[in-house]
């Protein structure tokens, strides 16, 4: 049964629809026959990721140094696939590609993309991306963490919060005020002072790891700078690539739920009656169809603009809020069909329901894109009331 009732399908190109097929078959493969238990567990499965790299999704949209070099479209769309299983599994790929090795990508120098962009783009090397802080979240401009030269020499002390990987990664991207503003400093976690801890138990991204981060006294050389990374504009850019892979995957949990609530209405008896014919049920089942296919369509939208080279902030704003919020209420009606077993790690709509808790709060909360769209509407930034 599809729930692309508009044919959204035909606006795809054949190598789309193979990017699709083959991340579809991924996730069906190694994903979806072992994730309540990964769920249930709190683990994230460290054998995936040179299942995720030979397919080509670390740095996909990045070209060159062994990245895949796919369009925005092709990511989005395997974005879309990868949280039809799960957000966590996702949220890997978004931070190892669209924030540590974009960061390296767009910032680094020659030296450090060779270093580290061909080992994560096969999954040898993990990066996090380090912004968030316990006092600076919404508001990253009010990070503490700073790093004072010594010589030639960086000197890195503070504290991050909310680190994706952070306890598994090799390399991580700090961001840091110094006495020239913000910058960014790549920081091998085997580095004395670098101490990251899990943050446990969570309610929400349950397969997937966020650390602590505790950065006392960190000694990096110069060369660990990332030269093009001036001011807060540099952390913001990469979070504008994860942003828009958000865009498209939150709508891959709001289908596989709304695909489970078909598949379990058209199951399960009532009063008699398979509750998928019940008027109530149908309405319900059609507002998650038709809010799901706006939302698609509005993802590929801004796919094809970002493409064009055209996409601006505010659009991926948009995109962002209104794909966690159509796919957070897909997934609250989904488990509300399927009744008591809705509760169940049996079936997928609450696990991603909890899920995009996180999603709906990380790379800018409803409330900071609210915002931003308020500003490009009216010219006038309310972020400070
Ligand atoms: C699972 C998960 C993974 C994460 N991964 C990473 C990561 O890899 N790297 C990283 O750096 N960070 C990461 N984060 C952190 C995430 O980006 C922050 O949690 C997020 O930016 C919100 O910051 P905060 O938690 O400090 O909340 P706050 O900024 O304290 O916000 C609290 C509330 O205030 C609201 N608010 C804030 N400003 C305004 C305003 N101007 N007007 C009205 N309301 C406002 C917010 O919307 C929110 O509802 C992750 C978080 C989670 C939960």
């Amino acid at each position: 049964m599809t729930t692309d009732l508009l044919d959204l399908e035909s606006l795809l190109t054949d190598e789309e629809r193979a990017v699709r097929a083959r991340v579809r078959a991924l996730v069906d493969r190694e994903i979806r026959p072992h994730i309540a238990d990964w769920f249930e567990r709190a683990h994230f499965p460290r054998e995936l990721v040179p299942k995720l790299a030979a397919e080509g999704l670390l740095g996909m949209h990045i070209t060159g140094y062994g990245c895949a070099g796919r369009s925005s479209v092709e990511y989005g769309i395997a974005m879309q696939e990868l949280e039809a299983g799960d957000s966590g599994i996702r949220t890997f790929v978004s931070v190892q590609g669209s924030l540590a090795m974009s960061a390296v990508a767009k910032h680094g120098s020659e030296e450090q993309k060779q270093a580290w962009l061909p080992r994560m783009a096969a999954g040898e090397a993990i990066g996090c991306f380090g912004l968030t802080e316990p006092n600076a979240g919404s508001d990253p401009g009010a990070m503490q963490t700073f790093a004072r030269r010594d010589g030639d020499d960086w000197v890195i002390d503070g504290a991050k919060r909310w680190i994706g990987l952070a306890s598994i990664a090799d390399v991580a991207v700090i961001w840091a005020q110094t006495e020239e503003g913000v910058r960014g400093f790549l920081v091998e976690t085997s580095t004395p002072g670098f101490t990251a801890t899990p943050i446990e138990p969570k309610l929400s991204m349950r397969a997937s790891i966020q650390c602590d981060i505790a950065l006392e006294g960190v000694r990096v050389p110069e060369s660990a700078r990332l030269p093009e990374a001036r001011g807060l504009r540099a952390p913001f850019e990469c979070l504008n690539e994860a942003r828009f892979g958000i865009a498209w995957g939150a709508l891959g949990a709001g289908r596989d739920a709304l695909e489970t609530a078909l598949a379990y209405a058209g199951e399960r008896e009532v009063f008699g009656r398979p509750l998928a014919g019940m008027q109530l049920t149908q309405a319900r089942l059609a507002e998650m169809a038709l809010s799901l296919q706006q939302a698609q369509l509005l993802a590929l939208h801004l796919g094809r603009r970002k493409d064009a080279g055209g996409l601006r902030p505010h659009e991926i704003s948009m995109g962002k809020l209104a794909s966690c919020r159509t796919a957070i209420d897909i997934c609250r009606e989904a488990r509300a069909i399927l009744g008591g077993n809705g509760v169940s790690l049996e079936h997928s709509p609450m696990r991603h329901a909890a899920n995009l808790e996180s999603v709906r709060t990380y790379e800018g909360t409803d409330e900071v894109h609210t915002l931003v769209i308020g500003q490009a509407l009216t010219g006038l930034a309310a972020f400070r009331g």
